[in-house]
């Protein structure tokens, strides 16, 4: 397991990052002074004590439910005590129980612990750290209720996107609506145009406005692209869709043991039938 600290304005990013026999796995949790944004994966849970144990954060606040942003919250209360966790509304089932995920997802990212007690909070809610405040901006797209949180300091803008943003944007969208999701990109780079991205997955983007607009222009082109080819051959199925479109990129994710769920029929899918609630069943 590879840690990375890095310091970007008042945020530090703590990322891990390993290989697995089906690519690279990479995730990072932020901390903003004694709050710690999002939980990370149980993969990295030793890692991530080892270094929070220098100085234990005292509150958590989580963008989603997924195991890679909730997964070591009990772990950490376990180590630190219990210290408050504050969660999307719509989430809290989801994060308190914590259903088996699929193998695939648990081989990247650990198999999440129902987090125990935690507090509802809704879109529009402000944590204070530093002197810094983080506004919880509604960002539904990857996966329903989805927050990103949107801060300023020293005259910069800062945007915790968690999964607003994928490098990879053919991967990932069984719970997600594109519309909605190109929605999110635009009012995010919305913000400033100097906007810092600071995400989960990938590297941190100081040209973070720029690269959330051209995801929402491609996206865009993409589902234009998909309307035509499901006029032409007369079908909405996701799968006849996705082979006729993206053969070129060679095989499927979805043959990778994901049973769907990381597939480019779910690009598909959530351009011809964006989903947004929870729980989804895979494509
Ligand atoms: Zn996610």
């Amino acid at each position: 397991m590879q840690v990375e600290r890095t310091r970007h304005g008042p945020f530090e990013r703590l990322s891990f990052a390993f290989d697995t026999p089906t690519g690279r796995s990479q995730h990072s949790v932020y901390r903003l002074g004694d709050t710690l944004i999002d939980a990370g994966g149980t993969v990295a849970s030793a890692e991530l004590l080892a270094v929070l144990r220098e100085r234990p954060p005292r509150r958590i606040i989580c963008t989603h439910q997924h195991e890679d942003h909730v997964g070591n919250i009990a772990a950490i209360r376990r180590a630190f005590g219990d210290l408050p966790v504050f969660v999307p509304r719509e989430h809290l089932p989801i994060i308190t129980t914590t259903e088996r995920i699929p193998d695939y997802r648990a081989l990247f990212w650990g198999h999440p612990e129902p987090s125990g007690p935690v507090e509802p909070y809704d879109p529009g809610a402000v944590f204070e750290d530093s002197r810094v405040a983080l506004e919880a901006v509604l960002t539904p797209g990857h996966t329903p209720h989805h927050i990103t949180f949107v801060a300023r300091d020293g005259g910069v803008a800062y945007a915790l996107t968690a999964d607003l943003y994928t490098s990879r944007p053919l991967e990932g969208w069984f719970e997600s609506a594109a519309d909605d999701m190109v929605a999110s990109l635009r009012r995010v780079a919305a913000r400033d145009p100097g906007l810092v991205v600071l995400p989960t997955h990938g590297r941190v983007k100081p040209d973070g406005a720029r690269v959330l607009s051209d995801m929402a222009d491609w996206i865009d082109r993409e589902a234009e692209r998909v309307r035509v080819e499901a006029e032409r051959r007369g079908t909405r199925d996701p799968r006849t869709l996705a082979a006729a479109l993206y053969a070129d990129l060679g095989p499927d994710l979805a043959d990778l043991g994901s049973g769907g769920e990381i597939s480019r029929a779910g690009f598909v899918r959530s351009i011809l039938a964006p989903n947004r609630s929870l729980p989804v069943d895979a494509p």
